[in-house]
């Protein structure tokens, strides 16, 4: 048999070159693809409403007889069409004349309309319904296609429509396909217990005798997509064994001079380092910890380790900003260990970058802290030991392999203060081990977050104001460098708030395209207490760790994801004071209920790991939290929140493959949706 994902939709009956170019625009190329076009929705048609009963000012979705149809002229000329059931007339009315209404069904169709029942002088109508034509009058067409119990609809674009390929037409190609094909599963049944093969789940989701079958069919097809996924994660494992380190002394020296104890699970982590370190095999860990928790230690304490060998490390940041401040903190605290750390980013000029990387090519600097700029080709190290990826979700997968194999087996440690949820960690990152920070440095104090309309935004400022006079300092934080119209800006507001609210503090402007020497600037200034107020974008979203400031006030924050929120949040309450988040909703704008869902979460708690759940929730079904960031393509058909158990089932599978064949011999199938996964999603990167 054929393999359907090789198959051009060609070979499927009655469709040609005008029908697939259109298909092709909506990324329809192959059998398998048009069978994974899956209906949006489906009519159930043993539980419908008769008109009658229609319940007014709700959506609903009737299914009737074309009884008539016309034009009706006047100020407002609109096209209606009225149909029929058992019980009463519905009018369909479309208002500008759409005179193309009139080819669309005829009289005697038999369509499904949905839209918001309104009632207009006694008549029921809908305006603007969506439209789909069941049966048509005129040709004798096998019911069963159109009229189950249960009808799909696929939505059609209108440049579908207009080469015939209607929600109709395309229900009848897949019937023919789906009879036409003998589908081979390549999938053996051992490798998917409890699920469908892949004709029958193709079968359940296109034409379902209930919406069970929907349910199992979209099962074994998300099934597909995670054991792809995992598969891949656990090819990511190394193979061979790195260096072992032999000497913690600098480590314990570091520890020793600090004024604080590492919190317990700061000791827990690293002692599942240091045991990965010292044994055979690789370090390839993810640490996750959050904001605050205190991870750029841990990963310094691993860094001494592998320096006390002799070889370097490399520690990746998402930006300038945090690199400069990761290498200011670094070098401070292991120069009087005799160890040196240097930074490389790609704002160096380049005579500086050079000697720089001339440093790092001959093993005197043993620390690099830098940005993108350490996996360009001119980065070569003496002996690279250890890679550390801070803020990792912010890179893509491939970048952290492409730093990595600058070594020979380096070993590897990546750090993320987004929380990822179990399931998640589970397939995206089923090739790393995982610990966990669960817990703060003592003295933390969880930080007084309030939400706060527009109206009030003259009290924020004075409260910033009096901080700012008890000797603290504070972060406003906006959406966009320069405004657009309704949208406060950075720019905009430092004038603003220089000369109003906050006349007299001496205010600070940050973001990302000022230059590299003038942020580096501002940011030493706000480090060293020189500026008390700073105004910023999100440049300051990721690891600026500033003790002293105690406001985060941040405007728009409707505008803002939730997880970004919680990061913007988590640059204030790093000391023993007493820290506040101010989150300003813009008044004007009516919040969706989404935005009003997280600005409440952000009230509710300062939980990183509720936090990451709550965002999951939010987004919703189907959507794939983070993987964007992460690099991954979205999930078709599977969902992180409901498909846990499949997450499982795959990651065993996966397990077992990986074990007994990890080279994949025996699984050409696989390794071409790896392919096509690699292809498609796993080299996005995002420029600090
Ligand atoms: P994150 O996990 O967000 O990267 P950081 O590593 O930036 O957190 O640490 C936050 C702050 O907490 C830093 O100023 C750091 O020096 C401090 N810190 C780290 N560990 C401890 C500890 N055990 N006790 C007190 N403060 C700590
Ligand atoms: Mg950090």
């Amino acid at each position: 048999m054929p393999d359907i994902h090789k198959l051009s939709v060609k070979r499927v009956k009655g469709i040609g070159d005008r029908r697939s170019s259109a298909l092709e625009q909506v990324g329809i190329h192959t059998v398998a693809d048009l069978l994974g076009f899956l209906p949006s929705r489906y009519l159930d048609r043993s539980t419908e409403t008769p008109i009658a009963q229609l319940p007014l000012k709700q959506e609903a979705t009737v299914v009737g007889e074309v009884v008539a149809s016309r034009m009706v002229p006047g100020r407002r000329p609109r096209f209606v069409a009225t149909i029929r059931d058992e019980s009463a007339e519905l009018d369909c009315v479309w208002f500008g004349g759409y005179k193309y209404m009139n080819d669309a069904f005829k009289v005697g169709d038999w369509v499904s309309v949905g839209g918001k029942v309104t009632d207009y002088r006694g008549q029921r109508q809908i305006s603007h319904p969506e439209v789909e034509l069941l049966s048509g009058s005129e040709e004798d067409e096998d019911d069963r296609v159109h009229t189950g119990q249960i009808v799909p609809l696929h939505r059609t674009t209108a440049n579908m429509k207009s080469s015939s390929l209607t929600a109709r037409t395309l229900r009848r190609l897949i019937w023919d396909a789906l009879e036409a094909l003998d589908i081979d599963d390549s999938m053996r049944p051992d490798l998917r217990e409890g699920l469908p093969s892949l004709g029958a789940a193709y079968r359940a989701v296109h034409f379902p005798e209930s919406l069970d079958d929907v349910e199992a069919g979209r099962r074994r097809l998300a099934y597909d997509e995670l054991l792809t996924v995992a598969v891949w994660g656990l090819s990511q494992r190394p193979r061979g064994s790195a260096m072992a380190v032999t000497s913690q002394d600098s480590a314990t020296r570091l520890v020793e001079s600090l004024p604080f104890d590492l919190t317990g699970g700061q000791q827990r982590a690293l002692s599942e380092i240091q045991h990965d370190m010292t044994s055979e095999g690789t370090l390839h860990r993810l640490l996750q910890g959050d904001v605050g928790s205190g991870k750029t230690l841990v990963a310094l304490m691993a860094a001494l380790a592998v320096v006390d060998s002799g070889a370097q490390v490399a520690i990746m940041v998402p930006t300038e900003v945090l690199a400069e401040q990761h290498a200011n903190n670094i070098q401070l605290m292991v120069e009087p260990l005799g160890i040196r750390a240097g930074l490389l980013t790609g704002r160096l000029r380049a005579a500086d970058r050079r000697a720089a990387e001339a440093l790092v090519a001959s093993g005197q600097t043993q620390i690099v802290i830098g940005t993108h700029a350490l996996l360009q080709e001119g980065t070569v190290f003496k002996q690279l030991g250890l890679v550390v990826v801070d803020e990792q979700h912010r890179f893509g997968v491939t970048q952290r392999l492409t730093l990595r194999e600058k070594g020979e087996d380096a070993h590897l440690l990546v750090m993320t203060a987004t929380p990822i949820p179990r399931s998640l960690a589970l397939t995206l990152y089923g090739h790393l081990e995982v610990s966990t920070i669960d817990e703060m440095p003592l003295g933390r104090q969880p930080i007084k977050t309030g939400l706060r309309k527009g109206k009030d935004r003259d009290n924020a400022f004075s409260f910033i104001r009096e901080q700012v006079t008890a000797g603290r300092q504070a972060y406003i934080v906006y959406p966009r460098v320069e405004g657009s119209r309704g949208v406060r800006s950075a720019k905009a507001a430092y004038e603003e708030l220089t000369e109003g609210p906050l006349s007299g503090l001496r205010v600070g402007l940050i973001y990302g395209s000022l230059k590299g020497q003038e942020k580096s600037t501002v940011m030493e200034g706000f480090r060293s207490g020189e500026i008390d107020v700073l105004v910023s974008t999100t440049v300051v979203e990721v690891g600026v760790d500033v003790a002293n400031a105690t406001v985060m006030m941040i405007e728009h924050a409707e505008r803002f994801g939730l997880s970004q929120l919680h990061q913007l949040r988590g640059r204030v309450g790093r000391g023993e004071a007493e820290s506040y988040c101010i989150l300003i909703a813009d008044p004007d704008e009516e919040l969706t209920e989404d935005a009003e869902a997280r600005l409440n979460a952000m009230c509710e708690t300062t939980d990183g790991f509720r936090i990451s759940e709550l965002d999951l929730e939010i987004r919703g079904a189907g959507q794939l939290f983070g993987t964007r960031q992460a690099g991954l393509p979205e999930f078709r058909y599977a969902d992180l929140i409901r498909d846990q158990d499949l997450i499982e089932q795959a990651r065993q599978v996966g397990d077992r493959i990986a074990e007994t064949d990890p080279d994949l011999l025996g699984y050409p199938w696989l390794q071409e949706r790896i392919e096509a996964l690699t292809a498609s999603g796993l080299t996005i990167a995002e420029s600090g």
